[in-house]
């Protein structure tokens, strides 16, 4: 037989059964052996046409027998199109001349059986030369079952990718050994962060939790997890990239070797924010009802109680004035008369306090946008008249900010706090009242300044209770402060005094929001 050169045969598509004959009688006994064993199907090709092929290409196209192929093409047994949407014919003829050209082609391809129906296989192409002849060859391995499990695999991590979503549940692997993290999609989008950007780390990972009493707690429980090998869980506060705090739900479980040493901490996250949140505002609410409820209970109390007072002496009195009267001991009657009717205007200016107080109500009425400079200026008019009596001097900032709220309501907080300051001024030889305020960031901060008598720290809170007042013996009821705290906390601010204690000044400092956009 001649020897030819590989590169000088031309391929063409006329195939003989002597060729065939010939080609298989030129293989070797060792790959004669390998190519009759395989378990793929093998076909040497010559051209764009099969030469031969071994039983088991007869057995996986369900053939009856070898000479199905011989001289055949392979798109004969491809689908017209394949899953890629390419043409059968042009793609096998485009990786034959590949192949044919020394390039190995290795490649996923759609066959028809001879019962047509399909399988998937993957396929190798190589060059090989036998008895100095070049031939291709192909070897087809059925991968259906392969295919099925990988789509079945898929579906499967769809299924579970979607109940996740469904659940906002996602889950991480820590590789302790290498520090490495691994976080799911869902972890990401739970965390709002870009995995474009982010990096989950454990440093990087702490950091979205910068509160240390949580860091401590979180370690504690790993420390545990790891040492005792059970199943961990805790909730967790994480900052949003825009600040805002999130909560989230995480279980997790160590991952040990044969020897028990730890390899790598898995677990999931679970995004409880909302729950997390509805749940902090039902313990603000029931907090502030228990305050409301303390304050209502002290309210009817003090109510009762000094509504009593007057009504006792007008009783007492009456009592003695009958016995005066029958003796006709007529001065001691007018002194008697006197005070009853004392009493009964004290109880009068009680329940007209009292009214103004339940008037302050629960909503605060039409809000606005004021410059405080107006309604420091309102009340100043309005009390010119006592300033000037115990010449106080005023001091006004003159950047005062603009406040958000009632007008009418606001204005009472100012007139009461300075009429306040007056009052309590006491005999200083300066007496002097300094108003001021400034926007933060969170609220807007007014303040009410005096050096009068001060007030000592043990009776900061009391001085905001309805009907307390520290002087039994001074002009007020008692309700004025109680007054002031209401509306402010009405518009949902908050109010305090600061003191350094007898004859050493006060200062009642208010807080209110800023209007929500
Ligand atoms: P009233 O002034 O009618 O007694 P308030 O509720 O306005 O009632 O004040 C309660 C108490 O707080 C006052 O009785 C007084 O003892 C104390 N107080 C209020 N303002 C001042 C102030 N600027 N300096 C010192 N004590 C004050």
């Amino acid at each position: 037989m001649k020897k030819h050169d590989a590169s000088d045969q031309p391929f063409d598509d006329s195939v003989q059964q002597s060729e065939a004959d010939e080609v298989l009688a030129g293989i070797e006994q060792s790959y004669r052996t390998l190519f009759e064993a395989a378990s793929d199907a093998i076909f040497i090709v010559k051209g764009n046409r099969f030469v031969a092929c071994n039983q088991s290409a007869v057995t996986i196209f369900g053939c009856s027998n070898k000479n199905d192929f011989i001289g055949h093409s392979p798109w004969e047994f491809s689908p017209p199109i394949q899953p890629d949407g390419s043409d059968s014919k042009q793609k096998a003829i485009m990786l034959v001349k590949a192949a044919s050209d020394g390039y190995a082609q290795r490649f996923e391809w759609k066959h028809i059986k001879k019962d047509k129906t399909f399988f998937d296989a993957e396929v190798s192409l190589n060059r090989l030369t036998l008895d100095g002849k070049v031939y291709l060859q192909a070897i087809v391995r059925d991968i259906s079952m392969r295919k099925q499990n990988e789509q079945a695999l898929l579906e499967s991590e769809a299924r579970l990718k979607e109940a996740q979503q469904m659940a906002q549940l996602g889950h991480w692997y820590w590789d302790v050994k290498t520090g490495d993290v691994d976080w799911s999609e869902e972890v990401f989008k739970i965390f709002r962060l870009d995995p474009n950007t982010f990096t989950p780390q454990i440093d990087s990972i702490m950091a979205l939790s910068p509160w240390p009493e949580d860091s401590q707690r979180h370690k504690e429980l790993m420390d545990k997890v790891i040492t005792t090998g059970e199943v961990g869980t805790f909730e967790q506060r994480f900052l949003f990239p825009d600040g805002s705090t999130g909560y989230y739900y995480s279980t997790f479980q160590g991952i040990f070797d044969q020897n028990n040493s730890l390899i790598a901490i898995q677990g999931t996250v679970q995004d409880i924010t909302d729950r997390k949140m509805a749940e902090l505002e039902r313990e603000a609410l029931i907090k502030t009802l228990e305050q409301k409820n303390a304050e209502l209970e002290r309210f009817t109390y003090t109510v009762s109680h000094d509504l009593k007072t007057p009504l006792v002496t007008i009783e007492g009195f009456l009592g003695i004035i009958k016995e005066q009267s029958a003796i006709k001991n007529l001065p001691s009657v007018m002194d008697y008369l006197e005070r009853i009717s004392n009493a009964s205007k004290k109880m009068r200016t009680l329940l007209q306090d009292l009214l103004e107080f339940s008037r302050v109500g629960s909503s605060p009425g039409d809000y606005q946008s004021i410059p405080l400079q107006n309604i420091v200026d309102e009340a100043l008019e309005l009390l010119k008249p006592q300033l000037e009596i115990k010449s106080i001097s005023v001091n006004i900032d003159p950047n005062l900010p603009v406040i958000y709220g009632n007008k009418e309501r606001i204005s009472e907080v100012i007139i009461n706090l300075i009429e306040n300051a007056i009052k309590y001024i006491g005999s200083v030889s300066d007496p002097q009242i300094s108003i001021g305020g400034k926007d933060t960031n969170k609220d807007t901060v007014v303040y009410v300044k005096d050096n009068g008598i001060g007030i000592k720290p043990e009776y900061f809170d009391k001085i905001f209770r309805l009907f307390d007042k520290l002087d039994g013996n001074s002009e007020g009821s008692g309700v004025g402060l109680s007054i002031v705290k209401r509306i402010v906390e009405v518009h949902g601010g908050s109010i305090h005094v600061e003191s350094a204690g007898p004859d050493q000044g006060s200062k009642f400092i208010f807080y209110l929001p800023h209007p929500r956009d």
